[in-house]
């Protein structure tokens, strides 16, 4: 029984590190937003000169195009015999010099914007790796807490070993039942007067009293958790006490 009491002391500190093991990564969750967020950040900043230099061979492409139907209208004005066609080729003319007009106006002020977005570029893409990185060095550091709560979770499972070897097969078997069922309970709980301290339930005398004299290891009736004399074992009890 007193083995019994050290392996639990032992078995709910593993199952205690091991329920660290599963939160130490969920502090890694809100970087992962924050990464996310900066990068599309980053893509936005990108993208605002990228339109704009699109936008400046827009223009350009249709100012071009305006060129090239002035040219043809010159030449056929050369052909014109009528005063008519004559005016309204002219017209035409001017109708696509004005438009050409408003596009170079358009290029000269998307350059300045392609100018100011590219500065703004230099500036977000410095603030946003910098960012990066911390988060970079603060996730290194999650991974790092990790590795060592593991770690020191492998010790305690390599105690177990020695103190598994001295404790009877079947009963050992029966432990190991009742803590897995009872996840991050005890399975094995001292007698309170003639209750179980695990469910509060009231245990026949008989087996209060075989428990009291420590002939067999009885189970609760009630949850099944093996039940013990805390007198018999008060170290054992003491130090379970300081863990819990
Ligand atoms: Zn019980």
């Amino acid at each position: 029984m007193n083995t019994l009491l050290e392996l639990q002391k032992l078995d709910l500190k593993i199952q205690n590190r091991k329920a660290r093991e599963l939160e130490i990564p969920k502090q890694k969750d809100k970087y992962k937003i924050r990464r996310q967020r900066l990068n599309s950040e980053l893509k936005a900043s990108e993208d605002r000169s990228k339109t704009l230099v699109l936008e400046q061979r827009e223009c350009e492409g249709e100012i071009e195009q305006r060129r090239a139907q002035i040219a043809k209208y010159d030449t056929q004005l050369l052909a014109v015999k009528k005063n008519e066609e004559y005016q309204a080729l002219l017209h035409e003319i001017e109708i696509l010099k004005k438009q050409i007009s408003v596009k170079e106006e358009r290029i000269i002020a998307i350059l300045l914007e392609i100018d100011e977005a590219n500065e703004r570029l230099v500036e977000d893409k410095r603030r946003i790796e910098a960012e990066l990185a911390d988060i970079d060095g603060e996730c290194k550091k999650i991974d790092d807490e990790l590795a060592e709560a593991v770690k020191d979770r492998e010790e305690l499972e390599a105690q177990r070993v020695p103190l598994v070897s001295n404790i009877d097969p079947a009963l050992l078997n029966r432990y190991d039942r009742i803590l897995r069922s009872k996840k991050g309970g005890a399975a094995v709980v001292p007698l309170r007067g003639d209750f179980c301290s695990g469910c509060n339930m009231v245990i026949r005398p008989q087996i209060v009293n075989e428990v009291l004299a420590g002939e067999k290891i009885h189970a609760c009736n009630h949850c099944g958790r093996l039940l013990y004399h805390a007198e018999n074992f008060e170290k054992a009890v003491e130090a379970g006490a300081s863990e819990s």
